[in-house]
């Protein structure tokens, strides 16, 4: 007792690294990363895990710290923070993460959407730097397929001076997404505060919009993956079934933001999404299908790894993550 005491009170005095160290019972030259006042950086954040012979790497692109206030247009907020507290989450702001995937399908890598780039949050942006640790090479994607066109999908696809990320890469965007955010009259007759997010558009597809190759929903756009309507979020939204072999993938891109919320009660409406009646309805499709499937799912905005099963849970759905494994 009398140890502890000690030990809390110098740790308490904010004493050095070495005398917590040594309070804390440590072998000398090991203090906590706290002690040292070194930043708390996590290890990084990929995650792979296999979808029949093709190799699924989870890349994790940082957070953005979201206030709830506003967050969910046809719920009150109390009834959010309460959904916030039933997943013991704070109850004051959301912290959205981003998650994108990279397909090793035979050797070939495909990248569903891009991250933040250097464009988002400062919570943003470690994107690159997991792509890499995982062993992969921007020069060496084949293909990227972009599921919509929010900014936090496709700036990582062109930095911000203009640098093309993935040189040798063919781009891949649903039709229907380039037909709503390419229209000048529909940017034209967009709400003010729309007007950045078409800007977006333009920076980071301009210089290549002549060689985009734009996909029909219902098709298998790459060996393995079949693209499938899911509008509501973005009118083009896209989500994807991933198969091979027996194995088989739902990527549910931005069918619901964090599933504590979305999942939970899938008529709920983030702001983000732009129709939303169509998108609790396509939610709800495809929520329902992962069920009766027993399907593996993965979200942009779950907490990593941000793959799972869903499960039935009262009016509406959980849930339920992977069991994380050292071996693929
Ligand atoms: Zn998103």
């Amino acid at each position: 007792m009398a140890r502890f005491e000690a030990s809390r009170r110098t740790v308490m005095a904010g004493a050095g690294a070495l005398a917590a160290a040594a309070a804390l019972d440590l072998p000398a030259g090991i203090a906590p990363a706290h002690a040292q006042g070194a930043s708390v950086n996590q290890n990084p954040g990929f995650y792979r895990y296999k979808v029949g012979d093709i190799t699924v790497t989870a890349l994790n692109d940082g957070f953005a710290k979201r206030p709830l206030e506003g967050f969910v247009r046809n719920a009150e907020l109390a009834d959010v923070k309460k959904a916030m507290e039933q997943a013991y989450l704070p109850s004051d702001a959301l912290s959205i993460t981003f998650t994108t995937l990279a397909l090793q399908i035979g050797d070939k890598i495909t990248l569903i959407d891009t991250g933040n780039g250097d464009s988002g949050a400062p919570t943003s942006g470690a994107w690159m730097k997991n792509f890499q640790a995982a062993g992969l090479d921007p020069k060496n994607v084949s293909t990227v397929v972009f599921s919509h066109f929010h900014g936090d999908h496709i700036n990582g696809f062109r930095l911000k001076d203009g640098t093309a990320v993935f040189p040798n890469a063919e781009v891949m965007v649903p039709a229907a997404e380039w037909a709503f955010w390419m229209d000048d009259a529909k940017m034209n007759a967009a709400p003010e505060a729309m007007k950045g997010a078409f800007a977006g558009v333009r920076r980071v597809f301009g210089p290549v919009a002549k060689d985009v190759k734009q996909y029909e929903a219902g098709k298998e756009i790459v060996p393995g993956v079949t693209a499938i309507a899911a509008p509501g979020h973005t009118p083009g939204h896209t989500v994807f079934a991933v198969s091979s072999g027996s194995g088989k993938l739902m990527v549910l891109s931005d069918t619901t933001n964090h599933p504590a919320l979305f999942v939970r009660n899938p008529d709920w409406s983030a702001v983000f999404d732009m129709d939303g009646p169509q998108a609790a309805a396509t939610r709800r499709k495809l929520l329902d299908m992962a069920v009766a499937d027993k399907m593996q799912v993965c979200f942009y905005h779950a907490p990593f790894p941000a793959t799972g099963h869903i499960a039935k849970a009262g009016n509406g759905f959980e849930l339920v993550p992977v069991q994380w494994s050292s071996a693929i």
